[in-house]
């Protein structure tokens, strides 16, 4: 099968505008430098304090960055604040993501100079507002979100019938009606489907993306046909718009492996060592948003510390005080990384043998492509769901205990070291690997050349210049 070719004037040139968190941004660079190898032209919206992020990840490519101001004047975010990593609490999540709106007229001027040479917008769902812009000009758009079919079938399920199906206990489980084998409780959903009652803001927000998610020309996911054929089908034959499958898209990049010694971080020569050494290691990592207690912290530590299993473990800023003298206690065995790290490295490195993972999306498909089964510990967003997806559906990990079988339960110390010993040599071990190898070969047909993701890009990009 050939690439889809064009002739030089005519070469599609697409708008890529992703929303200002590191989970968001990352899938959307990596279908950037797709496109961009399949002989577009990319121009990308971002604002100053993203933009350096952006320009590192895609340095040696000739995509255009366009920096449009962000609102400095939304209420209850710190001015600033331009990246919902960096906000004080997930609470302001929605509140931020509303406030983007602000940047419409901004969005607006920028593509007026160029939207003769548009052929189409590529935006995140979360800034909705772009659908507008998209239309003023007359440019088709393509809705982004960083969800599996399963999750967007089961949000879609609810959405469409269920809300009058939740029950009064947040615990209790309930059947979904489009797919009654599986079970979910009030708490598998985040804020603000958890609640008995969701009307608020929130819900409106919500309902306004996915709106214009369905009245856009289509919709880009980061999955493959093979990891979840029933739901993808699900969603072509139920749902709007049309959606494409291309992903992973974290295979769009090679993992950074092959580094000269002298170029490693500290932390990729520890796992050399422990290659050496013949150590199996955990790898620890919540993803950029997520905010830990105190207490949860203290938990953790004191479970890794009492595994005796080897661990990299992965904190943010702000946490490392918290776990002040636990370094020390455990020197040899683990290593706490306090900094901003190519998380796909660490997954590649041969010695990485679990993730515990709080399964954001990209982690569980980064997982996925380096053959590491997963301990999973969903905490906020659509994470209760993926982690489902995980360990019901692909089988490909196990999940943490809480002290009171609430999937948003506090976990012991105690039990997260028997979970954890679990994963790394216990019995289930060697069946989740063989498993998460025969889904990461599907992974890497499907983004071959012929495979199904591979395809639905030539046709996304072949159906898109036909519109022009
Ligand atoms: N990531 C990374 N280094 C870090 C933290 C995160 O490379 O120190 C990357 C990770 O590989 C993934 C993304 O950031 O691609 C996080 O996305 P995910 O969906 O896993 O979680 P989120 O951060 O959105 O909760
Ligand atoms: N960064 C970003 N947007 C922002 C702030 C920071 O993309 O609004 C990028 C920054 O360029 C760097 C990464 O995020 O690549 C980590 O930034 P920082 O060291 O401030 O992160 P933290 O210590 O909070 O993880």
């Amino acid at each position: 099968m050939a690439l889809v070719s064009f002739p030089k004037s005519s070469k599609p040139h697409i708008v890529v505008f992703p929303f200002m968190s590191k989970g968001h941004t990352i899938p959307l660079l990596h279908l950037s430098s797709l496109l961009l190898r399949r002989g577009a032209a990319i121009t990308i919206f971002t604002t100053a304090k993203n933009r350096p992020f952006i320009s590192q990840s895609l340095s040696d490519t000739d995509v255009t960055l366009i920096d449009l101001p962000f609102p400095d004047n939304i209420a209850g975010i710190q001015p600033g604040t331009e990246s919902t990593d960096k906000l004080q609490s997930m609470s302001l999540f929605f509140p931020f993501a509303n406030g983007t709106k602000l940047m419409q007229p901004f969005f607006e001027e920028q593509l007026q100079k160029i939207h003769s040479q548009v052929t189409c917008i590529i935006s995140d769902g979360f800034l909705c507002w772009t659908l507008q812009s998209a239309s003023k000009f007359g440019i088709p758009r393509l809705s982004f979100y960083g969800m599996s079919n399963y999750a967007q079938a089961i949000n879609r399920d609810i959405f469409d019938n269920g809300l009058q199906l939740l029950h009064e206990s947040p615990d209790e489980p309930f059947a979904l009606k489009n797919f009654p084998w599986i079970k979910l409780t009030r708490n598998d959903f985040d804020d603000p489907f958890d609640k008995l009652d969701p009307r608020g803001p929130h819900l409106d927000f919500i309902i306004e993306c996915v709106t214009a998610t369905t009245n856009s020309y289509g919709l880009i996911v980061n999955s493959f046909y093979e990891l979840e054929p029933l739901y993808a089908d699900y969603w072509t034959k139920y749902c709007q718009p049309k959606a494409w499958n291309v992903g992973p898209l974290c295979l769009a990049q090679p993992a950074k492996i092959e580094l000269p010694t002298s170029h490693k971080p500290k932390w990729i020569e520890w796992l050399d060592r422990k290659l050496v050494e013949g150590c199996p290691v955990i790898y620890i990592a919540f993803g950029s948003q997520v905010k830990m207690s105190p207490t949860q912290l203290h938990e953790i530590a004191l479970g890794l510390e009492e595994s005796k299993v080897s661990f990299l473990w992965v904190v943010r800023e702000r946490e490392t005080e918290l776990i002040d003298g636990f370094e020390k206690r455990v020197e040899g065995r683990g290593i706490v990384v306090k900094e901003w790290v190519d998380q796909r490295e660490i997954l590649e490195h041969e010695i990485v043998q679990g993730f515990l993972s709080h399964c954001g999306w990209n982690s569980v498909l980064e997982a996925i492509c380096a053959e590491v089964p997963i301990l999973a510990w969903p905490m906020m967003a659509e994470q209760f769901i993926n982690a489902r997806m995980v360990v019901e559906e692909i089988k490909i990990g196990l999940r943490v205990n809480t002290v009171d079988g609430s999937v948003k339960g506090f976990v012991k110390g105690e039990s997260l070291k028997s979970t954890v010993m679990e994963l790394i040599g216990g019995e289930k071990a060697k069946e989740l690997k063989g498993k998460v190898m025969e889904v990461a070969e599907d992974a890497r047909k499907a983004v071959g050349d012929g495979g199904s993701s591979w395809v639905a890009l030539n046709q996304l990009i072949d159906e898109i210049h036909k519109q022009k």
